[in-house]
């Protein structure tokens, strides 16, 4: 399906961000994975990903430093070429009731979620329009949609990444940039496996399908907007959540 075609992931070698490498891997694409550290883990995952016979590269990028940002972009340009696929899957939380919140805890979360997603896309948009072609996949949140307490400050870079998704898809949809938004509901990895037992139950309750997704579930909807199958969908957000915002 992505057989030689290019993608670029952040926060790609754990998570969600490591099964979306997985299944673009799967379906033939190359990879430039972006990382904070070259961690035994991240190093682990790149093994992994080349077994499956793609070229991957990792890549050590603070994606909230802009100065960063660009320079390891023009590596991977210079490293891959053609860029086909970009996925803005880095993020974090740092949750706390908004009195509570601290000017560090809103800086974060904006900083590496938003203009993370934002300094990363302004980075490759040059090469996407020289090539007139491109998809970018942000992850946004159901969050983002619909609010949650104590993650005001999560919801509100979330909600940035829909209008700014939007945004992409109308600047650049004649020169054939598709921009989409991916919102998961609530998926098993080291983010949720900070709650407790009590918030994992009480969250359970709310999604009609009962249990929390799996990164794969988010997986499986990128690789269809990365692909040609999604040839004329672009400035949309899709849901991945059980039915927990229907
Ligand atoms: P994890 O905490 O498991 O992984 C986060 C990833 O983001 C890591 O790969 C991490 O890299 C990377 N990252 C964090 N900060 C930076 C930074 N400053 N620069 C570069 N990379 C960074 O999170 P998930 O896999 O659960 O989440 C992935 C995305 O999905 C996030 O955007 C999250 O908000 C979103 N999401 C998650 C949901 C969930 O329920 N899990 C629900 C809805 C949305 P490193 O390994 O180097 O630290």
């Amino acid at each position: 399906m992505l057989k030689g075609k290019t993608a670029v992931i952040t926060g790609g070698t754990r998570g969600i961000g490591k099964a979306i490498a997985y299944k673009l891997a799967e379906n033939g694409a190359n990879m430039a994975i972006i990382a904070t550290t070259a961690s035994q883990k991240a190093i682990l995952t790149i093994e992994e990903l080349e077994k499956l016979g793609s070229r991957v590269r990792l890549y050590i990028c603070d994606v909230k430093n802009a100065d960063q940002v660009v320079s390891v972009s023009e590596e991977i340009i210079a490293d891959f070429g053609k860029i086909d696929i970009l996925v803005n899957n880095a993020g974090i939380t740092r949750d706390n009731i908004l009195p509570s919140l601290s000017a560090m805890e809103i800086d974060d979360v904006i900083d590496v979620n938003l203009k993370g997603t934002i300094f990363v896309t302004k980075s490759f948009i040059r090469q996407f329009v020289r090539q007139r072609s491109g998809s970018i996949i942000n992850i946004s949140s159901v969050v983002g949609l619909m609010g949650n307490k104590g993650q005001t400050n999560y919801a509100a870079s979330k909600a940035g990444i829909i209008g700014f998704t939007k945004a992409v898809a109308r600047e650049y949809g004649k020169k054939n940039i598709r921009c989409n938004a991916v919102a998961p509901g609530f998926i098993s990895t080291d983010m949720t496996d900070k709650l407790s037992d009590e918030q994992a139950d009480e969250i359970k309750k709310q999604i009609p399908m009962g249990t929390l997704g799996r990164p794969q579930d988010v997986a499986e909807l990128v690789l269809f907007l990365a692909s040609d199958c999604a040839s004329y969908i672009t400035g949309e957000v899709i849901k991945v959540d059980g039915g927990l915002y229907v």
